[in-house]
């Protein structure tokens, strides 16, 4: 009935009242003391033989927890935070229904996705097959995707594995990893054709002339010589634009740091474009003043852009029309333009110009000794400078190329 606290509580307070009616009843003060210290004694040991009672947490007296329902990792208010932070598309199926697909999916795929049948939110044939046997271990391999959501693109598709048959599906889009592969092998098949033609001429003089066991004439020799000595040089001038363009790939994202003058540089290159024996030579028309263009560059680099976009000027503008070189500061920027009175280049060619051996007119290039990597090298050094790189042009009348960079200071 009492816990035993209050049964201790109870013989004390017993005892105490004892203990008060014996002193009103006149007892002598020993029968008194004897009395509280025998009453003291007999409720403690009342208190020490009563069972102690149990502390309330105590866990061998409680009922046993009410199990824990096992937690869903898809259903998890943080899963979904976390994959909508996700850049890639993401979905979670509960069996065959998706019951959870992040932003990125919900961009590739469509709304209408939440609630449909897996099979249906990733409509494409490997997909259908591959998650019809979603339970084989096996399925768990990413699956490649092609044209997959749409023609021309590669996504992969790979799966974790939940418990109670929910899983998660994850997208990855493989297609500018696959246009960088293909650039690089198209570049390099390119290459080796654009090598392949200038030897093979080559070669052939050269056999022609050894079939000839001397026998040839000196205005024949002269002619082969020429040839062969014209398309060794187109062969040497392609491997100097061919290590020029890896290099400057390979610094595209070291900024430079040294200073220096734009206008110094552009009229080093001029003077020395001027000193070749090209009959152009005489056309270019410096048309800006001493004033010094401070820049954060790599010397070597701008000197050859400036060389690339001057020459081009020099090639493809008409005989004995000027080659205007300008120079000037726009606010924080300094703008370096070239200028010629040219054939032009139609509307169309000109988003192409900057890709590696794109040309307007293939024979026309090769004649002037052209490469067509000369723009594409200008647009690499450009973007390593922060540079802005426009190409204007009217057919019939001629272009301008500008380069804008920002200024030092
Ligand atoms: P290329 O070595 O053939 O000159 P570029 O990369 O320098 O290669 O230029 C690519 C193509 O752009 C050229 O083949 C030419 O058709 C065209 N082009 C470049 N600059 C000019 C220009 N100033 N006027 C007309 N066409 C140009």
């Amino acid at each position: 009935m009492f816990d035993r606290l209050s049964s201790l509580v109870v013989a004390l307070t017993l005892v105490a009242v004892a203990t008060i009616f014996a002193a009103l009843a006149d007892g002598d003060a020993l029968t008194i003391v004897l009395l509280a210290a025998a009453g003291t004694a007999a409720a403690a040991l009342v208190y020490s033989a009563l069972p102690g009672a149990a502390p309330a947490d105590h866990r061998a007296d409680a009922a046993p927890p009410a199990p824990v329902p096992p937690v869903s990792l898809l259903r998890h208010p943080d899963f979904a935070l976390w994959a909508d932070q996700e850049k890639e598309p993401l979905l979670g199926c509960d069996g065959n229904i998706v019951t959870l697909a992040n932003d990125a999916a919900v961009r590739l795929l469509g709304r209408h996705i939440v609630g449909a049948d897996v099979r249906t939110a990733i409509r494409h044939p490997a997909a259908t097959e591959w998650l019809a046997g979603i339970d084989a271990p096996a399925t768990l391999e990413p699956l490649n995707l092609v044209d997959f959501p749409r023609p021309g693109q590669r996504w992969t598709m790979r799966i974790a594995a939940l418990s109670g048959g929910q899983k998660i599906l994850f997208l990855s889009d493989r297609s500018a990893i696959d246009a960088a592969d293909r650039m690089r092998s198209d570049f390099v098949a390119n290459a080796s054709h654009e090598l392949r033609t200038p030897l093979a001429a080559i070669l052939g003089y050269v056999e022609t002339l050894q079939d000839m066991n001397g026998e040839a004439d000196s205005a024949t020799r002269h002619r082969f010589l020429s040839i062969i000595d014209r398309e060794a040089r187109r062969m040497q001038q392609l491997v100097i634009d061919l290590l020029s363009i890896s290099r400057v790939e390979a610094d595209r994202f070291r900024r430079p740091t040294a200073s220096v003058d734009l206008a110094a540089i552009a009229r080093a290159t001029i003077a020395q474009l001027k000193d070749s024996e090209n009959p152009r030579a005489r056309d270019i028309v410096v048309a800006f003043d001493d004033s010094p263009m401070p820049m954060l560059g790599d010397e070597a680099q701008l000197g050859q852009l400036a060389h690339n976009i001057i020459f081009n000027a020099m090639k493809y503008g008409r005989p004995d029309t000027p080659v205007t070189v300008e120079l000037h500061r726009d606010g924080r920027r300094a703008r370096l333009a070239v200028r010629d009175e040219g054939e032009g280049i139609a509307p169309d060619h000109l988003p192409r110009l900057t890709e590696r051996f794109y040309r307007v007119d293939e024979a026309r290039s090769r004649s002037v000794g052209g490469t067509g990597l000369g723009l594409a090298i200008v647009k690499h050094i450009s973007e390593r400078h922060q540079g802005q790189l426009d190409i204007e042009s009217e057919v019939g009348k001629g272009t301008r190329v500008s380069v804008t960079f920002p200024l030092a200071g």
